[in-house]
This record gives structure tokens, C-alpha cells and sequence, in this order.
């Protein structure tokens, strides 16, 4: 059924809300079969390549907002870095560190409601910095509700893409946040892509929602024509409304991205926020249908080793896009060596075994 799909999705028919949540609720016994099918599709669009994206979090924590989720917010007692805005010098420092790293897009996020206009010239400052050195990078911005005007201004400084999130389907999103509206931040999307930046939105999922709620949440991300969708799971930060809220399994989360790729099968699905939490050892089936990672850190949490991120990629098959020196075919790049370390506990030993 999924790979007739596939081929219908790929002849040009859109996938139904039908066809969503049938995906959303097929069968463990069927993943496989599933992650096949939403593969067509993702190498029909993005052949074997990953985007690779770096966060840089410009100003963390203090946001006068309430999102339920974020460990950032209003009321938020997480453990977490909590500083005012970085300088130019420092943002480009940490720019760098991801470039160097294998990203071709920096993500600039700050928290917050939205920027003042003395906010975007600090970030439009930023912007050229790290453009005058670095002149191939895709900048995309992520700092709040816009107001009248200033999309247009990040766009003359250089911004590519700008990121603002729907989070959750409409009929949720007062459960989850009552300092602005669902339609304030359609608004802002409206904003971007009139500016002609690159509309980046997405949503977060194990957030008490229905299956039917995603479905709904990911076809009005599809409406919106978002270029990319990133698709976080929820990290439950003690001292936020949802601590201890656990409603993930990895097979669920390849799933949903796997919606996201049939509803979307043409953009770019980022597996964003709570990537390594919730897919653990999934990871590398989850890129046969997502096509985009975050590096590193995220913006108040770490992620794993960015060299384990590249090797995820590697290892499953697929090239960092844009990379200069990506092999065409990861089979003619060199195989990793690691030597292997000799075993010095269970039998034969003094010490307790590794089980
Ligand atoms: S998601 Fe953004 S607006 Fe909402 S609390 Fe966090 S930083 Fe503030």
C-alpha cells in the first residue's frame, strides 16, 4: 500500500489526510516497508544528500512568552544558559565553529516575542560579517513575531531563509501557549515569504496532540508552502508544564517524518529537536526519508558529537550537500579505521562483565 503510494505521490497525486494518518498508524511490522516507500520519494527529490544546518543561539533564555514546551519561556524554571545578545565577533566565532564543522546553513535564533528594529540592525550587522567571510553560507534567521517591514529589512542584509515555527495544529495551539495566537505566527510566515525569504516552519510533536492533529498540523505547514519543514520532538525540560511528558517511540517518530515526506514529498524535512532522545538507535533509518539534520548542540540542550552526526550520515550512505569534498558515492570514500580495543573485563578477568 505505501509504495503504491509513493507512486501515486510521485505521479503528481497529493497524499490525502487519509493517506496521513494511515501512515501515522501503520503497524510496526510494516516500518520497513514504509521507510521504503517515503525513501522513493526522498531520493527522488534529494538523492543521497543531507542538508546539515548549525544553530547559533544569539540571546538565550528570558523570553517574556509562555510555549508550554520551551525550556526558554516565561515561568520556566530549567536548568539553562540564560544570556543577553552575543556581539558580532562572538556570533561569527560561533558561526564558524559550525561551518568548519560540515553545515552549509547557520540557523541565527534568538528568544523572544519578536525583534525591535535596533534587533535586526544587531542581527543584520551579524549577518554581514559572517557573510563577508564566509560568502557560500545560507543564513536563516529566527527571531520571533515580525513586524511590518522588517522581513524586508533581514533580506537586504543578506538573510536567506527566515524560521518560525507553527508548533501544533490550530485546534491545538491555545493548549500550548496564550501569549500569542496560531494566527500571529501564520502571519509571520505571510511576512517572510512576501519578503521573498525562504519560509522555514514546523512543528513539534509529542506535545498532546491527536494523530488527527498532526495530520492537520502538517498540511497547513504544506499550505503554507514551507521550503522546510523541521519536525522536533518534544524534549521534556524539567521545570516546563511538560516535564516527565514521555508520548514517543522511536518507531513513532520515523513515522511521522514518514508523513511529513508523503505530505511534503518535495521539501526539505529536517529531523530537528529530539533527535537523538527519541529515534535513538533509529537515526540513520529516519534519514532514508528526512533529508536535513541540525549539527551539534541544539539551542538549550546538547545534541551528540557533531563528528557522530557526520558519521550517521556517512555511515547510512549519504553526502553532506554542498560539502566540497563529499564523494559522489560514500562507497569510494575511505572507510573509517578504528582500532579495536581489547577486552578487560567478564571472563577471564577480576571484573564485572559489560552486561
Ligand atoms: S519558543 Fe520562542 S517565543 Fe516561545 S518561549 Fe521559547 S523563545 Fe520564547
Amino acid at each position: 500500500m505505501f509504495d503504491q503510494l509513493a507512486s501515486s505521490v510521485l505521479d503528481g497525486k497529493p497524499a490525502s489526510a487519509d493517506d496521513a494518518l494511515a501512515v501515522l498508524r501503520a503497524h510496526d511490522d510494516e516500518l520497513l516497508d514504509l521507510v521504503a516507500a517515503a525513501g522513493r520519494l526522498r531520493r527522488a527529490h534529494f538523492g543521497n544528500t543531507v542538508k546539515v544546518n548549525y544553530l547559533v543561539n544569539l540571546k538565550s533564555g528570558l523570553c517574556p512568552e509562555n510555549c508550554n514546551y520551551c525550556s526558554q519561556s516565561l515561568g520556566s524554571t530549567a536548568d539553562i544558559l540564560k544570556y543577553k545578545w552575543l556581539q558580532t565577533d562572538e556570533a561569527l566565532e560561533q558561526a564558524a565553529a559550525g561551518l568548519k564543522g560540515g553545515a552549509t546553513r547557520v540557523c541565527m535564533v534568538s528568544a523572544g516575542r519578536g525583534p525591535t528594529n535596533k534587533d535586526i540592525d544587531r542581527v543584520a550587522d551579524m549577518v554581514g560579517s559572517i557573510k563577508a567571510e564566509h560568502p557560500d553560507v545560507e543564513i536563516c534567521a529566527c527571531l520571533g513575531l515580525l513586524k511590518d517591514g522588517q522581513a524586508e529589512r533581514l533580506k537586504e542584509a543578506g538573510v536567506d531563509a527566515y524560521n518560525h515555527n507553527i508548533n501544533t495544529a490550530e485546534s491545538h495551539h491555545d493548549n500550548i501557549v496564550q501569549t500569542h495566537t496560531y494566527a500571529d505566527r501564520v502571519d509571520t510566515v505571510g511576512k517572510v515569504k512576501s519578503a521573498g525569504l525562504s519560509p522555514c516552519s514546523g512543528l513539534i510533536a509529542g506535545l498532546g496532540e491527536s494523530d488527527e492533529q498532526l495530520v492537520e498540523a502538517l498540511f497547513a505547514l504544506r499550505d503554507l508552502d514551507s521550503d522546510s519543514i523541521p519536525v522536533n520532538f518534544l524534549m521534556p525540560f524539567d521545570g516546563t508544564p511538560y516535564e516527565n511528558t514521555w508520548e514517543l517511540e522511536p518507531t513513532r517518530c520515523v513515522k511521522i517524518l514518514a508523513m511529513a515526506r508523503f505530505v511534503a514529498p518535495d521539501k526539505e524535512i529536517r529531523i530537528a529537536g529530539g533527535r537523538e532522545m527519541h529515534l535513538r538507535s533509529l537515526q540513520g533509518l529516519a534519514l532514508h526519508v528526512a533529508n536535513s539534520i541540525f549539527l551539534g548542540d541544539y539551542l538549550t540542550s546538547e545534541g551528540q558529537a557533531a563528528e557522530d552526526d557526520l558519521a550517521l550520515i556517512k555511515d547510512n550512505g549519504f553526502v553532506v550537500l554542498g560539502a566540497p569534498d563529499a564523494a559522489a558515492d560514500p562507497a569510494d570514500a575511505a572507510p573509517v579505521s578504528v582500532d579495536p580495543a581489547k577486552r578487560r573485563r567478564g571472563a577471564g578477568t577480576d571484573l564485572l562483565p559489560n552486561a
